[in-house]
């Protein structure tokens, strides 16, 4: 069984190319710069050997033509034909109160997602010219959405509200929905099976750090509650977005500097979080290097960023009434020892306890890194959103094995 996987973003487009029945990825890469200039595909054949065409990538469709062109290609590809390809997975980002699983894609599907780029302007147009461009170019290939909401969709609502007039929520969906759900859930599960125990009996906080960062509570199997909300803004500190801000603050500053929201939504998306507190980086490795060498600023970012994470565990330790595994994800949670430690510092009075020695050993790998005795599992689990997605394809075009 021979997925595709693809990720559409504004100007690029990552892919992976699963044999699931093997186990193996035999292909994979990335379309970078599109519609600009100096626009390439990057394309990394299973044995590691690397290749790359340079060309003018107008549009999406231009670099999945690329894609499937390298993939069947005599040279490089892995397929002599593109018939060989039994289905292709997107990542899709919003899939609004409507898809609380992953969908086969039919022309209502795709209906339904042109109405939710109003929820999520800047990422469901690149996700559906994925999907528009597989159909065009090899439409009898059944095509899979996997959504980042989707996962989150087991919120209760007294968590996904916001105290808004109730009209609001009705008229505009206005509402928590979550995001980077593929990876809690794929972390989560993961864990799981590490662990040996029953997803159902246990309830976990997966903390996702990467340039995007969210923590999920998961009861039981289920989300029950997300920092990100009704954009991925919301919840903890990232790069370059603020995470939690009093409104007021923000209709204050607008007032001030008299900004209209276009200009508001770039200072607090892509101005702000570590990038704006630094005034060097959002790039944590960066940020780390310099608060080494004394750079107050940035020893401030880390102190923000590690205390705000540790809010949400003792908040979702809360709101499940307790904690058994506790999951570090994503560049930062996977390798920086250092966050790890801070985060869960003083959380001993919740049966966290991490073990220092193994912590310090551990960059991008799975591996337990709590104490022998500790009450809550602490665990590094490297996420595979594009695994998952592979995975849900495969599982609703052909069944579960
Ligand atoms: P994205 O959200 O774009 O997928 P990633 O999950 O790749 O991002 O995470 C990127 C972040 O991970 C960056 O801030 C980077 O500095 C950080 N990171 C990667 N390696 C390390 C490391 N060894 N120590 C600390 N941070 C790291």
């Amino acid at each position: 069984m021979k997925i595709l996987v693809i990720n559409c973003g504004s100007s690029s487009i990552k892919y992976q190319f699963y044999s699931l029945s093997e186990s193996r990825i035999l292909a994979k890469g990335i379309v970078e710069k599109i519609g600009m200039k100096g626009s390439f595909l990057k394309h990394e054949k299973e044995s590691g050997q690397k290749v790359l065409f340079e060309g003018e990538i107008l549009d999406h469709k231009i670099g999945i033509e690329y894609i499937l062109g390298v993939l069947s290609s005599e040279k490089h590809g892995c397929i002599s034909s593109l018939d060989e390809i039994n289905a292709v997975g997107h990542r899709v980002v919003h899939g609004g109160e409507e898809f609380s699983t992953s969908a086969l894609i039919t022309d209502e599907v795709i209906l339904a997602l042109e109405k939710f780029i109003e929820l999520a302007p800047l990422h469901n147009p690149p996700n559906l010219r994925g999907i528009y461009a597989i159909k065009a170019l090899i439409p009898e290939i059944p095509q899979v959405a996997v959504f980042d909401t989707a996962f989150h969709h087991t919120m209760p609502q007294h968590a996904f509200m916001y105290a808004i007039p109730y009209a609001l929520y009705k008229k505009y969906g206005i509402r928590r929905y979550g995001f980077h759900g593929t990876s809690h859930r794929y972390v989560s599960s993961r864990a799981c099976e590490i662990l040996g125990v029953d997803p159902k009996t246990v309830k976990v906080i997966t903390c996702h750090l990467g340039n995007g960062a969210s923590a999920c509570a998961i009861k039981y199997g289920e989300s029950v509650d997300t920092s990100m909300g009704f954009t991925p803004l919301e919840g903890l500190i990232m790069g370059t977005r603020s995470g939690d801000i009093d409104m007021g603050a923000v209709s204050y500053i607008m007032d001030k500097e008299k900004i209209g929201t276009k200009s508001a939504s770039i200072l607090f998306n892509k101005h702000s979080g570590l990038l704006g507190i630094t005034g060097i980086s959002s790039d944590s490795r960066e940020i780390l290097a310099a608060a080494d060498k004394g750079d107050e600023r940035c020893i401030l970012a880390i102190e923000m960023f590690n205390y705000r994470i540790k809010k949400y565990i003792g908040a979702y330790a809360a709101a499940m009434g307790g904690v058994d595994v506790l999951i570090f994800t994503g560049g930062i949670g996977e390798n920086s020892v250092s966050t790890r430690v801070s985060v869960c510092k003083d959380l001993e009075f919740l049966g966290i306890e991490i073990d220092q020695e193994i912590n310090a050993g551990i960059r991008g790998e799975e591996r337990i890194i709590s104490k022998e005795g500790s009450k809550v599992k602490v665990m590094v689990v490297p996420t595979n959103e594009e695994l998952m997605i592979a995975i849900d394809t495969q599982n609703i075009v052909y069944g579960k094995e």
